[in-house]
C-alpha cells in the first residue's frame, strides 16, 4: 500500500485494527506532511516493532519528475509513474499565491474535440497517492508552498471520483497538506450523476463546469459527453448543487476562433445562465500543434465579455499562462511521446 493513499481516518482504522492507539495516525501524518520525511526510519517516536510492521504494509513510492519547463510565472512538470506512464502538472504564480493544476487520470476518454489529453485516450485512473505526490514533489523541487489546487490537468476528475474525493480529504486535512477547501477547484466536463453525488457531499470545494457552448448543437460538436448529458441536464444538476451548497459555480468557456465566439452565443449563454449563482470564466484557447482550432482574437473575446456583462452575468477573462511551455492540458505529455 502506498502511504500517501491513506486518509487520517484510514490510518486510525489501521492502527485500531493492529491493536495500536488511534493517535498514532496523527504522529504518522506529522512525519509525512509537516516534517515531510521519506521513510519510517526517520520517524523517531515510533517504536521498532511497529516500524517493522509498517514497513511491511506501506511503501513510499513516488512519481518522478523527468522534465521541467519554465515560462513567465509558470512551471510545467512532466512526471513518470511507476508503470512508465506520463502525466503533467502546471504551477502558476499568482499575486494571491501559487496554484497547481494537477492531473487526475493518465489520458482521458471524454474526447473533447479541442483538447490534447483526449486525443491520447485514457490509459488508467491515477491513484490517490499519485495525486497527492504531484503536490509534495513539486513543493520539494521548487521549494515553495502551494496555496491553491485546480483539478484541470489531464483527465476527468469525476471519471475517477472515489480516488479524487480521497485526495481532497488528504490535502484538505489541517494535519496534512492543509489546503483550504475554498482553495480547491474541481473542473468537470459535465458528468451529471457525479455532479449530483458531489452536491450531496456538501464540500466547500469549488465546482467548475466546462461549458464551452450555449446550445446542444454546438456543444455536442465540441464535447462528446454532451450527447450523453445534454445542457439541460447539466444546468438542472447545477441548480440542484446550488440549492444544497451555498457556493458560486464557475462555467468555463474556451474562446475558439469562429466556432463559439460570436456575440450571439454570448446572448444565448446569458439566457441559459440567467439567475444562477455563477460566474463565467472566458479562457483564451491554448493552441496545440495537433488540433486545428485557433484562439479567438482579444477584441472578439472582449466583445463577448461585454455582452455577458451587459446581461448581468459575472464574467472574467482568464489570464494566459504558459502558451510558451506547452501548458495546454496534455500537451507536454503528448509532445514528449512524439520526441
Ligand atoms: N476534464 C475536466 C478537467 C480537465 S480539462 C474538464 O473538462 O473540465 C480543464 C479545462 O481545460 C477544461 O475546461 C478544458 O475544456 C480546458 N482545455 C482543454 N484544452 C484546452 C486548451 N487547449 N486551451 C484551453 N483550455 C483547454
Amino acid at each position: 500500500m502506498n502511504i500517501y493513499s491513506f486518509t487520517r481516518q484510514d490510518f486510525e482504522k489501521y492502527f485500531e485494527k493492529i491493536g495500536e492507539k488511534k493517535y498514532k495516525a496523527l504522529q504518522i501524518y506529522d512525519w509525512l506532511y509537516k516534517k515531510r520525511v521519506n521513510s519510517f526510519d526517520e520517524m523517531t517516536n515510533i517504536k521498532k516493532e511497529l516500524k517493522e510492521k509498517l514497513k511491511k504494509d506501506f511503501n513510499f513510492e513516488k512519481p518522478q519528475i523527468i522534465k521541467i519547463q519554465n515560462g513567465k510565472d509558470v512551471h510545467k512538470f512532466l512526471f513518470k509513474l511507476k508503470d512508465n506512464e506520463k502525466i503533467e502538472a502546471v504551477l502558476m504564480n499568482h499575486d494571491y499565491g501559487n496554484s497547481l493544476c494537477i492531473s487526475t487520470e493518465v489520458g482521458c476518454n471524454m474526447g473533447c474535440a479541442f483538447c490534447e489529453s483526449g486525443r491520447l485516450k485514457k490509459r488508467r485512473d491515477l491513484t490517490t497517492d499519485e495525486m497527492v505526490l504531484q503536490i509534495l514533489e513539486i513543493e520539494k523541487t521548487v521549494n515553495t508552498r502551494i496555496s491553491h489546487i485546480v483539478l484541470m490537468g489531464i483527465g476527468e476528475p469525476f471519471d475517477n471520483y472515489n480516488n479524487v474525493m480521497k485526495f481532497i480529504d488528504i490535502i484538505n486535512d489541517d494535519m496534512a497538506v492543509a489546503i483550504g477547501a475554498r482553495h480547491i477547484t474541481i473542473s468537470t466536463c459535465g458528468i451529471v450523476p457525479k455532479i449530483k453525488d458531489f452536491s450531496k457531499e456538501k464540500r466547500q470545494v469549488n465546482l467548475a463546469i466546462s461549458l464551452h457552448a450555449p446550445n446542444d448543437e454546438l456543444r455536442s460538436k465540441l464535447m462528446k459527453i454532451n450527447k450523453v448529458y445534454p445542457l439541460k441536464e447539466v444546468i438542472e444538476a447545477v441548480k440542484e448543487y446550488l440549492k444544497i451548497n451555498n457556493r458560486k459555480v464557475t462555467f468555463e468557456y474556451i474562446m475558439l476562433k469562429d466556432i463559439n465566439d460570436d456575440p450571439k452565443y454570448a446572448v444565448e449563454l446569458a439566457n441559459l445562465l440567467k439567475g444562477l449563482n455563477c460566474y463565467v470564466n472566458l479562457i483564451p484557447y491554448n493552441e496545440t500543434s495537433h488540433i486545428e482550432f485557433k484562439k479567438s482574437d482579444n477584441k472578439q473575446i472582449m466583445k463577448f465579455y461585454d455582452v455577458l456583462k451587459k446581461n448581468k452575468i459575472n464574467v472574467t477573462v482568464r489570464r494566459e499562462f504558459g502558451s510558451e511551455v506547452d501548458a495546454a492540458c496534455g500537451q507536454l505529455r503528448s509532445n514528449y511521446k512524439e520526441e
